[in-house]
């Protein structure tokens, strides 16, 4: 919803994408706005940027951007963190050119957002769709004296927009979001800050290497960062022109071929606000339509918005109780069916079952970060049959996912976890371990794609 307090010049970011959190003015004595980035990690087709800037320019004030960098952030290593950064060294000096003061510093998001909220006339921000990213937000809005504005820049459809309810799979939400889709594909022009930011006096951590502040952190080093992956938007758009060049058009016919891969790999960069899902809907939409086009659409729309309806209506997103009745039901029943052979963590950690399409899926992760989607089903179905219940299979797949990859810890990591559970999916014939719940083998894999060259692939 649009607030009374803004400039004219709005047209390019649509009005569904603002919010006003609380009630409180502007404080027209403040010494600048505040844009508190927290998940829209760029200052590309950045929405919530793209207000702050205006918003400054109408008050005649500068602009700067916070940033709260949590040691602590729930699941993070190395691994995620160092790819953060990459994006943020960038984002640094993008927003420098645009006149704009970027202040990073050590602390819970929130409190970092308060503290540099109490010289600013108004914060915006960005929105997130996780319990936290959400309560963050809510403590903003209470605590801040001024007002607090957040633009969502994340999503394509907004996720109310899209709908007002939990949906049931990706057939109750798609006929809403493909009506939908191109009412939301704005570009919000770039606008410098009028009024520059870079001379104000503000606390912030000395951000001149990646390395260098690696080395001051206090974080979880169990995780080594991947090669295959560099942060940033510029990457990521890199790679996206490639992938639309030369892989697009086989992307319908190798989407399940682990071994091609001709897949976009922007889900890293997506899981970090690197990159505006709306900006490559744009790119793919340049593109002659065909089917490989349409198959892109349904994942990057029809998909991923389809998980954050998820989190963001269902609350037990990251717990066992999420999964529909029907599954959670038939899996309970069968519970006590023996299984073929029962690993502990460790063992499936150390990637070490009697399964070598398994193992080397679990090798792939834990150097690479990343994995294919067939892959990904594959090796999430297989820990329901190698772990004692299905509540345990359940908690140990997030655990993996989460660690591993870098895309890990998204609204897609939730839903897709629980979709191995029978989320978003529907009964089908009953076998043993795994109830009604879908099941994939080791026999259908080597039917559909060709595992042993997959395995051929991952380093020992
Ligand atoms: C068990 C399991 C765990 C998964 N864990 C994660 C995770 O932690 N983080 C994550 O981002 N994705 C996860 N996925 C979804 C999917 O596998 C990845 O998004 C995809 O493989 C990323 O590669 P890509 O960007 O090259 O995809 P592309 O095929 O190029 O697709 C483009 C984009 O569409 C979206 N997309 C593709 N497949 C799906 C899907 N099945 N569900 C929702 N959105 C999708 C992603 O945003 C992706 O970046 C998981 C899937 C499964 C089955």
């Amino acid at each position: 919803m649009a607030t009374d307090t803004e400039p004219k010049d709005f047209a390019d970011i649509h009005p569904d994408r603002v919010t006003a959190l609380n009630e409180k003015d502007i404080d027209q004595d403040g010494k600048y706005v505040l844009y508190w980035m927290q998940h829209s990690q760029r200052t590309e087709w950045n929405h919530a940027l793209e207000y702050a800037v205006r918003m400054a320019n109408s008050l005649d004030q500068g602009l700067v951007v916070g940033f709260g960098l949590m040691q602590d952030y729930p699941d993070g290593n190395e691994r995620h963190f160092r790819f953060m950064l990459e994006g943020l060294l960038e984002v640094q000096e993008a927003l420098l050119d645009r006149n704009i003061k970027f202040v990073l510093r050590f602390g819970d998001p929130a409190e970092v957002c308060l503290a540099l909220g109490k010289d600013a006339s108004l914060i915006v921000c960005d929105r997130g769709y996780l319990r936290f990213h959400r309560e963050w937000r809510k403590k903003v809005a209470e605590s801040a004296a001024v007002k607090v504005i957040r633009v969502e820049s994340d999503l394509v459809v907004p996720v109310e927009v899209a709908s007002d309810k939990q949906e049931y799979a990706a057939r109750t939400i798609r006929k809403q979001l493909m009506e939908q889709y191109q009412e939301y594909l704005e570009r919000p022009a770039h606008r410098s800050a009028q009024k520059s930011s870079k001379s104000f006096s503000i606390d912030k951590l000395n951000f001149t290497s990646v390395d260098a502040l690696l080395d001051q952190m206090n974080i979880d080093r169990s995780v080594a960062p991947v090669e295959d992956f560099t942060g940033g938007t510029g990457e990521a758009k890199k790679r996206f022109r490639k992938f639309l060049k030369e892989e697009l058009s086989d992307y319908d016919d190798y989407r399940s071929n682990p071994v091609e891969q001709r897949v976009s790999r922007m889900s890293p960069y997506l899981h970090f606000g690197q990159i505006s899902p709306a900006y490559l809907l744009s790119e793919l939409l340049d593109k002659r339509a065909t089917d490989d086009r349409k198959s892109y659409l349904e994942e990057l729309l029809v998909r991923r918005e389809l998980t954050h309806n998820f989190v963001f209506y269902n609350d037990n997103y990251d717990n066992y109780n999420c999964l529909p009745d029907w599954a959670r039901e038939s899996l309970e029943k069968h519970a006590d069916d023996d299984r073929e052979k029962v690993y502990t963590r460790d063992e499936l950690e150390a990637a070490d079952t009697s399964d070598p399409y398994w193992n080397a899926a679990m090798r792939q992760i834990k150097q690479g970060g990343y994995l294919h989607n067939h892959m990904r089903m594959y090796w999430g179905k297989q820990i329901i049959r190698f772990t004692n219940t299905p509540r345990y299979a359940y908690q140990t797949a997030l655990y993996l996912n989460n660690k591993y990859f870098i895309d890990g810890r998204d609204a897609n990591s939730f839903a897709n976890v629980a979709w191995l559970f029978g989320l978003h999916d529907q009964g089908w014939k009953e076998r043993p371990v795994y109830g009604k719940v879908r099941i994939m083998t080791p026999g259908g894999l080597e039917r559909k794609t060709d595992p042993e060259a997959f395995v051929d692939r991952v380093a020992e």
